[in-house]
This record gives C-alpha cells, structure tokens and sequence, in this order.
C-alpha cells in the first residue's frame, strides 16, 4: 500500500509466509503495476483473489509486513520496485489492460488450449492466457516466442469471461497479432494473405476464382503437398461445390 508501505502476500500454502519470516534480510522485488493507494483499495482486491482462484471464500495465507520489528523476524528490509517493460505496457492503450492482472488464474482453468498443454507451455513466463498478452509485451516481442505467443490462442472468449478485472484478453490478442503481421513476419504466409486480399477484394476477380475451382470440384488431393500439408495433416480438404451461390441465385433465385 502505497499510503503505509505496507507489502502484502497472499498464498494458500503457508511456504510464502515461511520465507517472509525465517531470512535475517528480507528483500521484496515487486512489480510497479501492484501498488494501490490505501488499505480500503486492497479490500477489494481480498475479495476476488480467493473466489476467482481456488474458489474459496477467504484467502487462507494472506501476511502484511511493514518494515522490521526487533526480535521478529528479519533485521533487514529493502523493497524493489520493478518496471522492466511496464511503463511501456502502460504507454500502449489496448495492452496496458493486462497490467490489472491480479495472478488469479481463472483464465488457466478455463482456457481449452491451456487446459491441454499446461504448464510454461511455449515458452512463457506467465503461463496460459494471460502469459500470452503480458510476456510478449514485457519483451517487447523480440524473439520467435514472443512473437508466437499471441497466436497461441483461438479466441474463444472464455478467458475475458472470467476474468475478475474484465481484461479483454482476445482483444490484445488481437492487437499484437497486428504488431506482429507489421514486422517482417512469415513470408509465405503474406503472399497467401496478399493473394486472398485481391481475389476477396474484387467481385470480378472471386467470380473466376469461384468458377476455376468449380472445375475441379471434387477432385482436390485430401493431403496438400508442403507447407501446406501441416494443415491437412488434421483436416480434409473441403469438395468445391460445382458452382457458386451466385451462379445459383442467377439460375434459381429470382423465380
Ligand atoms: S488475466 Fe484475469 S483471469 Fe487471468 S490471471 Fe489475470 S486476473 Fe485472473
């Protein structure tokens, strides 16, 4: 609390409380973006914690400390605030929401990718939905995790659902992905967009695409060749119908 100077733990185990109070130095290294002005703002904070995490009604470990006090527990404490990448969180208008992260993980629980892969799965230090938006942006997206991560999601919503502090994970999801497609990105992949972007741009230029694809109707190979194959690999290619809606409506539609 940034009114006392008070720091606050809370755990459901009782190891957090063990370490707070056997070490002579306590040193507290705390991000910037969990400061709150008073005792009444924690309040709120005690509340969702607890029934977004475990479910429960009361969080079972929760240890205040403010400063040293002779004969219990350290002799020593010193408190680092850490920014490393939040400011400039904070500085972009769609990301900076994910600095209101209160470490719940309601949206792990949820997530159907994460409920599959758990863990520090692709290489994130905050792990599942959350990780996804936050780790990238305290990078900075430099490296090829980094610039994965926001794709490793199908933006089901259900994380922004159940998030206690309405973060709207899908959207920054959303919002690096456009960070990442403005970087050098894969190329192969900006040819095929670039190529759908002109056929789907065009009505003239769908029709004919429509009408070729309609020649071969069924006969597409079931596993494409390549690249592409990593996609077939778990799909069938769809059969092309013989003509397009718009064929049919010219037929059929205006009886
Ligand atoms: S993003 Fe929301 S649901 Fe996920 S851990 Fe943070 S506060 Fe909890």
């Amino acid at each position: 609390m940034a009114d006392s100077g008070t720091l606050v733990v809370l755990e459901s185990e009782g190891n957090g409380r063990m370490c707070l109070t056997l070490p002579e130095t306590l040193i507290s290294v705390v991000g910037i973006e969990k400061v709150v002005p008073t005792w009444s703002d924690l309040e709120v904070f005690l509340q969702l914690l607890p029934r977004s995490s475990t479910g429960e009604r009361m969080n079972p470990y929760t240890s205040t400390w403010t400063g040293v006090t002779p004969g219990d527990g350290p002799r020593d404490f010193h408190l680092v605030l850490l920014d490393n990448g939040r400011t400039d969180v904070l500085a972009d208008t769609v990301g900076r929401q994910a600095l209101r992260c209160i470490r719940c993980s309601a949206c792990l629980n949820i997530c159907p990718v994460y409920e599959r892969t758990g863990g520090h799965a692709y290489g994130s230090v905050y792990p599942g939905p959350i990780g996804a938006i936050l780790t990238p942006q305290l990078r900075g997206m430099s490296s090829e995790v980094d610039r994965a991560l926001p794709y490793a999601s199908s933006l089901c919503g259900a994380c922004y659902d159940v998030c206690p502090v309405a973060i709207d994970i899908p959207e920054v999801l959303v919002h690096l992905r456009e960070q990442v497609a403005e970087g050098p990105g894969h190329l192969g992949e900006k040819a095929v967009m670039a190529g759908a972007e002109a056929v789907l741009g065009s009505a003239r230029a769908l029709d004919a695409a429509q009408r070729a694809a309609g020649l071969v109707g069924g006969d597409l190979p079931r596993h494409l060749p390549g690249t592409a194959g990593t996609w077939t690999d778990t799909r069938d290619v769809p059969d092309v119908p013989g003509e397009s809606f718009r064929q049919w409506w010219k037929q059929r539609g205006r009886r």
